[in-house]
């Protein structure tokens, strides 16, 4: 079996991309840059949507789908965007190919020349606020809370499966509102479901923080982001969610008329989490023999082998098998019962294992005539013997205590990785040996913020919301400072 996985201590990016390709979460694709999705990796993507979008439609907001296409001059109303963006674009140029007269094969038609230039979508502000402007008058058209479900596309240079894709699946949303006040609560909302969602289902505690100004999204007033530990000590910007002030209004001319009949531009947010959700699940927990998927969002949570000889055992085997796997799944449990006979139970435990299912069952005659099964967890890879009787409700506990232990784990890893330091010389130090986020003082300015960047290649993640104010100096220029910031190098 070529299922080798690299050891974590020995190379960690190897690791991760043995998890991805062997785990059956994505294959690299023809496309550089692009990837393919598996069956399992959008199974996990599929329950983390369906998880965000009930999150999203119980606090008010609808879906809505935009092109995927943004004409040229719309991207560039809004300067700092365009200049943000600018970088990373695809450009539609024609519509049209032709067979080549010289016998070149197909090519470009050049009389199928695009008046305007089409860009992929990077992100849809421009094109969403293009159309707002249609759908918002007056002030009881506020709030407009849309979100969109979506692929886009930015030409990044240095991608790595999920965490950082050429094109990747997200949902954007893009809000509407009369004051700035509203604007900010959405923004703060937003991000705080990211973070719920984050630790409630993918057993990822995060930190909610602020992004210094070099590190907002391109048109941005203020970026609020969740930021997340992997296991080899970076960062990984797990979400974000935007406080664009009045933007994209000025750029669109979206105005509405408030109750005292006076024209107002309005006030703006936008917010995603992105595929990458997916690679930080694999980084965040899982180990040398392969995935560990958190019970409340994996595809699978249960398996069920038999281990038997001969079609008599295996009848006993199966009539119990369809009794465990009614009551599991009366219980909720996402259960599957692996009777196939092209491999044996060893090679099914090491490829359930690798593929991260949270919970083993297996069955033979003699666990039949004990009235018990042999129950494994994937997270602590520690078996038991359970009874028989009431086995689900046994099952649905451990279940939870998974869930609940995996985050632990990340949590004290996460814990045990935040250094605060007061000099260079601990700053660097601690970067280069112990890795994680370093709380440091910084004076606030970009200069200094750049300087560090290129020194240490060590980034600000952000400026934590719960901060206490205390004062100190900066640890490269010396000047004074109000808080510290967590730096950390990151994906
Ligand atoms: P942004 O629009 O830049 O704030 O990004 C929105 C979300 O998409 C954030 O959660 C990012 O972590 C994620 N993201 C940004 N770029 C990529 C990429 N190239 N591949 C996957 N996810 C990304």
């Amino acid at each position: 079996m070529s299922k080798e996985i690299t050891a974590r201590s020995e190379d960690y990016s190897q690791w991760y991309n043995d998890l991805v390709l062997k785990g059956g979460l994505a294959d690299y694709s023809a496309v550089r840059g692009c990837m393919v999705i598996k069956p399992h990796g959008f199974a996990l993507w599929e329950n983390m949507r369906d998880v965000l979008d009930k999150m999203f439609k119980d606090t008010g907001h609808q879906n809505a789908y935009f092109p995927l296409f943004i004409p040229k001059s719309f991207l560039s109303k809004e300067a700092a965007h365009v200049e943000g963006f600018a970088k990373e674009c695809a450009v539609v140029t024609h519509y049209r190919l032709k067979n080549d007269p010289n016998g070149g094969g197909v090519v470009v038609d050049p009389e199928a020349k695009l008046e305007e230039e089409l860009i992929v979508r990077p992100t849809s502000e421009t094109i969403i606020w293009n159309t707002y402007k249609d759908w918002i008058q007056s002030y009881r058209d506020l709030p407009l809370l849309i979100n969109q479900w979506a692929n886009v596309v930015r030409w990044e240079m240095r991608t790595r499966l999920f965490l950082r894709t050429a094109e990747f699946l997200w949902q954007e949303g893009h809000t509407a509102h009369a004051t700035a006040e509203e604007a900010i609560a959405e923004t703060r909302q937003m991000l705080d479901i990211y973070a719920e969602f984050a630790e409630k289902y993918m057993a990822l505690p995060v930190i909610k923080g602020v992004k210094s100004a070099s590190e907002r999204f391109a048109g941005a007033e203020d970026t609020y982001c969740i930021e997340a530990l992997m296991q080899d000590g970076k960062a990984l910007q797990a979400g974000t969610s935007h406080f664009l002030g009045q933007n994209f209004a000025k750029a669109f001319e979206v105005k509405f008329s408030n109750k005292e009949n006076k024209q107002e531009y309005v006030w703006a947010t936008s917010w995603g989490v992105s595929t990458r959700l997916v690679g930080a699940l694999v980084m965040a927990h899982s180990d040398d023999q392969g995935l560990i998927l958190p019970p409340r969002i994996s595809p699978l949570q249960v398996v069920i082998v038999p281990i038997f000889k001969g079609d008599d055992q295996k009848k006993l085997i199966d009539d119990k098998v369809n009794e465990i796997i009614k009551e599991l799944k009366a219980a909720g449990i996402r259960v599957k019962y692996d009777d196939s006979d092209n491999a044996r139970p060893g090679w099914k435990f090491a490829e359930y294992e690798m593929k991260g299912v949270p919970v083993r069952i297996a069955l033979g005659a003699r666990d039949l005539e004990n009235n018990v099964a042999e129950v494994a967890r994937r997270d602590e890879k520690t078996k038991s013997s359970l009874s028989l009787d009431g086995l689900s409700g046994q099952i649905v506990q451990l279940l939870e205590d998974i869930q609940q232990n995996m985050y632990n784990k990340a949590l004290a890893y996460r814990e045990s990785h935040i250094t605060p330091v007061n000099t260079w010389e601990e700053f660097e130090k601690v970067l280069d040996e112990k890795g994680g986020f370093v709380a440091a003082h910084w004076d606030g300015t970009p200069e200094t913020e750049a300087a560090i960047k290129e020194r240490t290649k060590a980034t600000i993640r952000c400026i934590p919301l719960n901060n206490v104010q205390e004062a100190g100096t900066c640890i490269l220029s010396g000047k004074p400072s109000k808080e510290r910031v967590l730096f950390a190098r990151a994906y």
